[in-house]
């Protein structure tokens, strides 16, 4: 008993000391605050165009992922890019320790914006939208907090687009460009780092760098799915065409993977000068049930924009198979007002006439380009009002290699996940070729991979499945993917060793190691991601 009590004791004492260690750094005020009282008084110092605050951090702490909480030392909302630069002139000090992330709306899942005790610079200040309409080469100049949604409505006002997009639109130019940016219209244009003109970037020295394919191409190369460790973007120069004003909508319904994957393979492989290339191409695994979030009711186009109803869609499942999965096949093709309906009928039929879908049945819906870009905003707003857009989302995105895709619906689709994963489950391929093989992003070692995304969303307790469940069967995942030898890459990646980051990086990673040394040196950037340890010349006396 006396044992007991005194161990027990004890890690209440090496609590105690955790959390005195958590706090032990105080400002020369007095005031408690994570920061060395060098950053702290460099800081307050600074004559800022935008805000600084040691207080307002708790957004800045956390993120979409909702389970990674790390506070930072202060927040700047940077009012100008000069204010980016000088926050990263304190860092480069030989008394700080300070660390910077760039924070664009928060959405990663697991801390990659965050900064522990360093400083966070919430992007969205650094703004500007202007449209270039010159003949040859029209194109789009944002800053890099701006959000995809306010890209779209502005191009549009004028009748264009960017070509490639994210499937959910209140992403941050520069967040989406430091991953790559991926959608149903990648296997076409590439990912949206495939897209970029040009960039201006603060780098880890606190250069402001303009960059593009002919001018500093080491470093716009690097950014493009750099995870944000050379520098920080703050304005990007993206290629934009004559946007359509319709979209159809349509999904059809697979039982067997291998029809599924076949027809997906053909339809991406299509050379786009094809009158029957789509638009659009992506596809989800739908479990077994009504589930309105993974399940078969999930199948018809988005009822929420549409106010369409579809009867006896249940009738494409009536099936002797005894699997619990299905596929969905999702698809568009774009038009204008002034082409008549027959005749997208016409052309739909004759695109959809040799696909190996299940039933004969087609779910199509007619709706503005505007509506089918921003379908996730109508899903979102159906998961605040449930709850589950503000719980946890461990999600996991990977890419996989084709030649290996069918062994991953055997185990992993039919079996793991098979009663659902309480969000979509993406699975679409792209091609290798529209990467460039330049840019930091890495892709499987295959002409084909496969974007799966297990979008997982939990529900708030005690009603949901548990986080640390659905944590365990993502390793579970990915511990399949490694005892098969399957050669998969995250995307959105994360790791906590670097070795795994050196495996990630595969033969990218000495050019990636080398463009830190030269563009971040003190490693001052992204500390969430978790790449490069912060290198301190010498700590102050605090
Ligand atoms: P943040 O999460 O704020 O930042 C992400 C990383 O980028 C951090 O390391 C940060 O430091 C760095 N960073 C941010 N801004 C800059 C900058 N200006 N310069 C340098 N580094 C910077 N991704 C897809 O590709 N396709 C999708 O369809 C898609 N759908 C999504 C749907 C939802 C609902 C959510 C939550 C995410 C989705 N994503 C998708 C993932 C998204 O691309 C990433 O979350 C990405 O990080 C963009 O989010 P953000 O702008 O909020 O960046």
């Amino acid at each position: 008993m006396a044992l007991l009590s005194s161990l027990s004791l004890s890690k209440h004492l090496l609590m105690l000391v955790l959390l005195m260690e958590e706090n032990e750094v105080h400002c020369k005020n007095s005031q408690p605050c994570d920061l060395s009282s060098h950053d702290y008084m460099s800081l307050t110092s600074l004559n800022l165009h935008g805000s600084l605050s040691f207080n307002e951090t708790l957004r800045a702490s956390k993120d979409f992922g909702g389970f990674r909480v790390r506070k930072p030392g202060a927040v700047v909302e940077p009012g100008s890019v000069q204010d980016i630069v000088d926050v990263i002139k304190v860092g480069l000090s030989s008394v700080s320790g300070l660390t910077v992330a760039a924070r664009g709306n928060g959405h990663c899942t697991n801390g990659q914006a965050q900064a522990h005790r360093g400083v966070v610079l919430e992007m969205r200040g650094i703004k500007g939208i202007e449209v270039s309409l010159s003949r040859d080469n029209p194109y789009v100049e944002a800053g890099a907090g701006e959000l995809w949604i306010d890209v779209l409505k502005a191009t549009l006002k004028l009748g264009f687009a960017p070509v490639s997009w994210t499937d959910y639109l209140s992403l941050s130019i520069g967040g989406t460009l430091s991953q790559a940016g991926i959608s149903g219209q990648a296997f076409r244009h590439g990912p949206q780092i495939s897209t970029v003109l040009q960039m201006e970037i603060v780098t880890g020295k606190g250069e402001v760098i303009t960059c593009s394919h002919t001018e500093e191409e080491d470093l716009f190369y690097g950014a493009l799915g750099g995870l944000g460790q050379f520098g920080i973007i703050t304005k990007a120069r993206i290629a934009i065409q004559p946007a359509p004003q319709r979209t159809r909508w349509i999904r059809a319904i697979y039982e067997e993977f291998e029809e599924f994957k076949g027809d997906q393979e053909m339809l991406i492989s299509m050379p786009s000068s094809s009158h029957h290339v789509f638009d659009y191409i992506e596809g989800f695994v739908a479990c077994i049930g009504d589930d309105p979030i993974d399940g078969w009711d999930t199948i018809p186009p988005n009822t929420m924009i549409t106010h369409h109803t579809y009867d006896h869609h249940h009738a494409a499942w009536n099936s002797s198979s005894s699997s619990t999965v299905r596929y969905c096949l999702e698809l568009a093709i774009n038009y204008n007002t002034a082409d008549s309906t027959h005749d997208i009928d016409k052309k739909m039929k004759a695109m959809v006439g040799s696909l190996r879908f299940s039933g004969g049945v087609v779910y199509s819906v007619d709706v503005s380009y505007l509506d089918f870009l921003s379908r996730v905003s109508y899903s979102e707003a159906r998961a605040r009002a449930i709850g589950t857009w503000d719980a946890p989302h461990p999600w996991l995105n990977i890419l996989v290699p084709v030649s290996r895709i069918a062994d991953f619906d055997r185990t992993i689709f039919k079996e793991t996940v098979r009663l659902g994963v309480g969000g979509p489950i993406l699975v679409y391929p792209l091609n290798s070729n529209k990467w460039s093989d330049r840019a930091s992003a890495v892709v499987p070692d295959e002409e084909v991979f496969y974007l799966v995304a297990f979008l997982r969303f939990s529900l708030p307790f005690p009603l949901g499945f548990s986080v640390e469940a659905m944590h365990a069967q993502n390793q579970q995942i990915m511990e399949f993917c490694k005892q098969n030898g399957i050669g998969m890459k995250q995307y959105l990646p994360y790791y906590s060793k670097q070795s795994e980051w050196e495996d990630h990086f595969g033969n990218k990673w000495e050019e990636y190691r080398a463009r830190k040394m030269r563009y971040d040196p003190m490693a001052i950037l992204a500390p969430g991601q978790n790449i490069f340890p912060r290198i301190i010349s010498r700590r102050e006396e605090k």
